[in-house]
């Protein structure tokens, strides 16, 4: 393996260690200090546990090569470990919603505890991210970038907790842990969205990257005789696209000859453009529809 797989892959462990530790302690604490809002901060961290495994799980398998069954490749299976996970979240999220409002204004949440435990997870999300964020930016690996952003937006359901701990001491009212909670749902569903908004997207072949067409056109402008790039099209999976598109040619030109610039276009196009796994070019006479 190479220093850069090594290194990412430790990272990516740390972090994950880092979770469960913060996620028990919240959810441990929590339930001593009978605060609903520590409690759910403690499962929206198992759920960034349980969500970088099947990432990473879903990244090893995305790397498979193609094979007669998957000539396509295997990126989906990113997409559909982002859409489990999306879809997990928000359900997770409502489940929080659900069991605030039963428990509203019932709770006696320790306000102490929860600043301890909320404080805790604030500082050492913080120190996660940094890491990761560092190891990423040296090995520019966009996974762990995402993550220790990911971990940063952490910070602010925590600042929940800690803000609904601080009102409960001012005020003594208790009920502000079940508005802490349900503003930590809201966090969480939020998060759960933004993970699954760009896997409906690619399922639905929603064609998203007009940047990749500009620069096919370019290409195929370096070659006089194809004529009129169109229905450019694209499927994402996951983290790469398989083109398609139409070209036209003279209509005296041989078959033998459109192909052979057909095959360095579409060369020229995988080799320039490092996203575009592959690329098919259906040849046709000049002026046709
Ligand atoms: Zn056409
Ligand atoms: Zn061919």
């Amino acid at each position: 393996m190479k220093e850069r797989t090594i290194k990412s892959l430790k990272a990516v462990k740390v972090g994950i260690a880092g979770n469960i530790m913060l996620a028990i302690f919240k959810v441990v604490l929590g339930i001593l200090a009978h605060s609903i809002a520590l409690i759910s901060d403690g499962v929206d961290t198992a759920i960034d546990v349980v969500k970088s495994f099947i990432v990473y799980r879903g990244i090893k398998i995305a790397g498979e090569p193609p094979d007669s069954s998957h000539p396509y490749g295997h990126g989906r299976a990113e997409t559909i470990a982002s859409n489990i996970i999306g879809i997990s979240v928000i359900f997770a999220g409502i489940l929080i919603i659900i069991q605030s409002i039963a428990t509203f204004g019932k709770t006696n949440a320790l306000e102490t505890l929860m600043l301890i435990g909320a404080g805790t997870s604030i500082i050492g999300k913080i120190i996660l991210s940094t890491y990761m964020s560092r190891v990423g930016k040296k090995f520019s690996n966009q996974a762990l970038l995402a993550d220790a952003k990911d971990y940063l937006g952490d910070v602010f359901a925590s600042s929940a907790v800690v803000v609904g701990a601080l009102l409960i001491i001012f005020t003594g009212k208790t009920f502000f842990d079940g508005i802490a909670s349900i503003v930590v749902a809201l966090i969480i569903m939020y998060m759960g969205y933004k993970v699954l908004q760009p896997g409906l997207q690619e399922i639905m072949e929603e064609q998203d990257n007009p940047k990749i067409v500009e620069k096919i056109e370019q290409i195929v402008n370096e070659f006089p005789k194809a004529i009129n790039p169109h229905l450019i099209r694209m499927s994402k999976l996951g983290s790469y696209y398989i083109v398609d598109m139409h070209l036209e040619f003279p209509g005296s030109m041989s078959i033998e000859e459109s192909h052979r610039i057909v095959s360095m276009i579409e060369r020229e196009v995988k080799s320039k453009i490092p996203e575009v796994q592959d690329i098919t070019i259906h040849v046709e006479p000049f002026g046709n529809k």
